[in-house]
């Protein structure tokens, strides 16, 4: 209830920010990040400034420190899931420099225990719970495709037969009906295995490409029969850092214009929805042509914005902290 009407307030879209913590091995533990509380607050702390201009604060609708948990980063997105089996259009993206926990957000690091699980599995699992306690009034298809964007061609990842097409649209993108997460757990291994193909090594390809994971949900009220259509659309986008336009050449630097055009058209685009602007600028990327059905309208947003703590990403930290002030 509470949350929507904040949806309302907020024009459907939510940012909540992720701080990971400081990893085995890496060797500065001076934060530039620092975690303010319960109410969504957060600094940027520039360690070679003094005075008013050491720290920057922003806000946003949740801020979860190093120590929270998948289940807690979680917890507060089980309404979403929900309204996809109510005929709502749901997209969650996880944004941040790489190395700043998008993937471990998003998919976790380890699916073979369900503590570890990100949002993905999560969501997916409550998606079948809750289809299925809708059985006696409800009945459900449940559908699923799986891209990879990469210099702004969608590339299908859910080919069985490992063929590596390439579409304009992600309509044409291979659907696959599911009935349980564990359908899907196997269907996102094989998109994983997939998305590696190719690529030098899967973190580096993973850091250069948005994958996109679309849940299409039909339902069929037994009683009536009248019928709703939703979509969960779960994005692990590609790294945000900027690259250094003198030292970047050939492919690095088609693949950091391609990045950084997409990124800034899905900051546009959601920037446009949260100021109920009349016109909104889908048509400047792939991803925002992609999604355009699911953003905007009634469709809800929620982004994740991931935060390295650590001092060296000082500079990384601020810009996505003021990326996701605009949007938020
Ligand atoms: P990205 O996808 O943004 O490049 P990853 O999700 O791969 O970043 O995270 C980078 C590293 O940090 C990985 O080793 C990951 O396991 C670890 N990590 C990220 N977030 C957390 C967290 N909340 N708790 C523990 N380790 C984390
Ligand atoms: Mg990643």
């Amino acid at each position: 209830r509470m949350f929507n009407e904040l949806q309302e307030l907020k024009g459907n879209i939510r940012v909540y920010c992720r701080i990971r913590p400081f990893l085995p091995g890496q060797v500065a533990k001076q934060t530039a990040v620092e975690y303010i509380g319960e109410n969504g607050e957060v600094a940027a702390v520039n360690p070679s400034k003094q005075g008013k201009d050491r720290r920057r604060n922003f806000k946003f609708n949740k801020v979860f420190g190093p120590d929270s948990t998948q289940a807690e980063v979680y917890s507060d997105t089980q309404p979403l899931i929900r309204s996809v089996l109510d005929g709502y259009s749901v997209c969650i993206f996880a944004y941040g420099q790489t190395g700043s926990g998008k993937t471990y957000t998003m998919t976790g690091p380890n699916e073979a225990s369900e503590e570890d699980w990100g949002v993905n599995y999560r969501a997916l699992n409550d998606l079948f719970k809750i289809s299925q306690s809708r059985g006696g009034s409800f009945n459900y298809e449940i559908q699923v495709q799986m891209v990879e964007i990469y210099n702004e061609q969608v590339h299908d990842l859910l080919l069985i037969d490992g063929s590596q097409k390439k579409y304009p649209f992600i309509l044409d993108a291979s659907m696959h009906p599911v009935s349980s997460t564990s359908d899907v757990l196997e269907l996102m291994d094989i998109g994983l295995r997939n998305r590696a193909v190719g690529a030098t090594s899967m973190n580096e390809r993973s850091s250069r490409s948005h994958s996109v994971v679309s849940i299409h949900v039909r339902g069929k009220d037994v009683h009536s029969g009248a019928a709703l259509h939703g979509n969960l659309h779960l994005v692990d986008l590609a790294g945000s850092e900027r690259v250094d336009r003198s030292e970047a050449t050939g492919d690095r630097l088609r693949e950091a214009q391609h990045i950084n055009k997409s990124l800034s058209a899905l900051g546009d685009v959601i920037f446009a929805l949260a100021q109920k602007n009349s016109h909104v600028p889908y048509r400047n990327s792939k991803l925002t042509q992609l999604l355009q059905s699911s953003l905007g309208g009634q469709a809800k947003t929620l982004m994740f914005v991931q935060l390295n703590p650590d001092v060296i990403s000082y500079s990384e930290t601020l810009s996505t902290l003021k990326f996701a002030e605009r949007v938020s």
